[in-house]
């Protein structure tokens, strides 16, 4: 599996990002030809940075964002409801403050992340599958939400709009963050950082 990474992600058209939509879901591309039909696999990691607006600068409190509503709607209109719906940690980055790039903090080392990570994926190993591989079946099984937990995920994506396919999108992110801890089932907490990383759904009430 690799990684495909699209920098400025609304530069392309439209027409090629709705392409990716088929692998992204099935993990195979078909071509069709006359009379061919080919199959290849094209499992990938999707990987993809955009900006807010054109100039850079919508939300930015430092900078004075110059484009107009409708150019800021034309250009976030160029990612479709459909394609969101299958990035499932879709996060904002704020522009830092100079002060803050050059704090010489250390953060957590690439060797703690990477510990944490393999045992995350040994748990899912045990499972059966890896989470992003799990159908919903096996994902609800693994959850086990109960009844009460169920009503209350339902409720909460209704209020924010969010499509019913990101039910299953926000168990199986709340899955991982609960293998990242150790924790034997996703609790509230897994469930509401999870909807946290919809922000773009959320934002362009796409969901
Ligand atoms: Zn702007």
């Amino acid at each position: 599996m690799g990684v495909l990474f699209l920098d400025e992600l609304p530069e392309f058209s439209r027409s090629v990002l709705e392409v990716l939509r088929q692998p992204l879901e099935t993990g195979e591309i078909h071509l069709s030809r006359a009379s061919h039909e080919r199959r290849y696999p094209a499992r990938f990691q999707l990987v993809a940075a955009m900006n807010p607006c054109p100039c850079g600068h919508l939300g930015d409190p430092r900078n004075r964002c110059q484009c107009t509503a409708s150019q800021i709607q034309r250009y976030q209109a160029r990612l479709s409801g459909p394609l969101l719906d299958r990035i499932d940690l879709q996060v904002e980055v704020p522009a830092l403050p100079p002060e803050q790039l050059t704090a010489q903090t250390p953060g957590e080392s690439s060797e703690a992340v990477r510990e944490r990570v393999m045992a995350a994926r040994e748990r899912q190993m045990e499972r059966g599958a890896l989470n992003s591989q799990l159908g919903g079946k096996a994902l609800e099984a693994a959850c086990a939400l109960d009844d009460e937990e169920r009503a209350w995920l339902a409720g909460v994506l209704e209020r924010l709009k969010l499509s019913a396919r990101a039910y299953h999108r926000v168990l199986r992110v709340a899955l991982t963050l609960c293998d990242l801890e150790g924790a034997p089932k996703p609790a509230q907490a897994h469930l509401i950082e999870a909807i946290g990383y919809r922000q773009l759904d959320r934002l362009l009430g796409k969901g």
